[in-house]
């Protein structure tokens, strides 16, 4: 990909899809469960360009949503109703009630609380709710200390012995249907037992639920596959349904999974140009013209990406890769080693296409980029760099 070339085009700092490696990525995680139904319902909040989901769309992919907002691109995008689902541990009254009224897939409920307000706001409106219970297997995180967020938080879903008692009151009442279990263990995952055991628990649950008539049609076993940043080991999308598939043996529910960075991670790459460099004492800073702002996970999670300079190797020296916003946190690599660089380089920052543009902000009032797709060998833009005006039209009428 000729980056320069997009940064010309297109200017600084820029997102650059790859919608061909989208749908490769697509395509083996939908393979992979091909002996079985199977819905993959990319988890929306990744990255929700509406052109990405629109390409998604095309390709036959649901949506997992976790904001009315994000239920609203998906219907726009082309992403059918009944292949969208509802996620999240909190959900306003007015988010369930147009969640029912647009007649999606299911609800993933996650707490007792939540299912007795989404059965009160089914009532009012004269219509039955489909739900999902997303119960928490409670995997003891001391084994498996890779799995960073944690799985006994009580934030996230019900526990196993709440769960039963829960399918058995959405049973009993009129406004309330059954139609799925979920559960979604955390993200960045490399390691395979932690799902195969989450799996096995929760599919457990599953055939107690049928043996007593409560009949479940699909099988959410969320999203978290990792993906390579740096040197990870990763889960190929083979073994990782073979082992939910294998807890599966007997019943023949349909298999939902809920991918989001596995999709669009490695598709995407931010590109910004260096301003400047500087040496402070012994210390050497790149800066340039992106920032926190932009693409927050270093500075959020420490995350690392990898960092190339277009048309520059050697020799190289260790350097920070920092940006103008005023905070000591703004940062995208530190220590790392770079060939010199001088004004107008191109740093291509990889593995940027999930978590990136979505979580950006106009801190420091900086537009936020632009963003590009390439496929066939061709781009276009799908997202215009904001601008000034943009940014303040919701506060300047209110200069008195
Ligand atoms: C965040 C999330 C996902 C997607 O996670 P990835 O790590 O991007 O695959 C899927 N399902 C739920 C419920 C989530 O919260």
């Amino acid at each position: 990909m000729d980056y320069r070339a997009l940064v010309e085009q297109y200017g600084s700092p820029l997102y650059v899809y790859d919608f061909d490696v989208i749908e490769k990525n697509y395509n083996s995680i939908k393979n992979a469960f091909k002996a079985r139904k199977s819905l993959i319902a990319y988890a929306v909040k990744a990255n929700s360009n509406l052109s990405v989901l629109k390409h998604l769309a095309q390709l036959g992919s649901g949506a997992d949503c976790v904001s009315i907002g994000e239920i609203k691109r998906a219907l726009l995008a082309g992403i059918p109703n009944y292949k969208i689902i509802f996620s999240g541990v909190g959900k306003r009254d007015d988010e369930l009630e147009e969640a029912l009224q647009k007649d999606i897939l299911f609800i993933n409920v996650e707490s007792e609380a939540e299912l007795m307000r989404l059965e009160q706001i089914a009532k009012s409106l004269g219509k039955v709710a489909r739900v999902s219970i997303r119960v928490n297997p409670n995997i003891d995180p001391k084994t498996h200390p890779y799995i960073s967020t944690g799985l006994s938080e009580n934030k996230f879903g019900i526990a196993i012995e709440d769960a039963k008692r829960l399918y058995l009151y959405i049973k009993k009442s009129p406004f309330l249907e059954a139609v799925g279990i979920h559960f979604h263990i955390g993200s960045q995952l490399t390691e395979l037992e932690p799902i195969k055991e989450a799996s096995q628990i929760v599919a457990e649950l599953l055939r107690s639920l049928q043996k007593i008539e409560i009949d479940i049609k699909f099988f959410d076993v969320g999203g978290g596959l990792g993906i390579v940043y740096k040197d990870e080991k990763t889960i190929e999308p083979y073994d990782y349904a073979q082992a939910i598939l294998a807890s599966l043996k007997g019943t023949d529910v349909t298999v939902i999974c809920e991918p989001g960075r596995f999709i669009v991670g490695n598709a995407g790459v931010f590109l910004t140009r260096v301003l400047y460099e500087k040496k402070s004492g012994d210390r050497r800073f790149v800066i340039v013209d992106g920032a926190m702002n932009d693409l927050l996970r270093p500075s959020l999670y420490n995350a690392y990406h990898e960092i190339e300079v277009v048309g520059k190797d050697e020799p190289k020296s260790k350097a920070d890769v920092v940006g103008p916003v005023c905070e000591s946190g703004d940062f995208f690599a530190k220590d790392r080693l770079l060939p010199l660089t001088e004004h107008g380089d191109i740093l291509v920052v990889k593995s940027a296409g999930a978590y990136g543009f979505v979580m950006a902000s106009n801190y420091n009032t900086r537009p936020r980029p632009a963003e590009v797709a390439v496929q066939n060998g061709k781009s276009r833009l799908i997202r215009e760099r904001e601008s000034f005006e943009y940014i303040i039209e919701k506060e300047v009428r209110f200069l008195v």
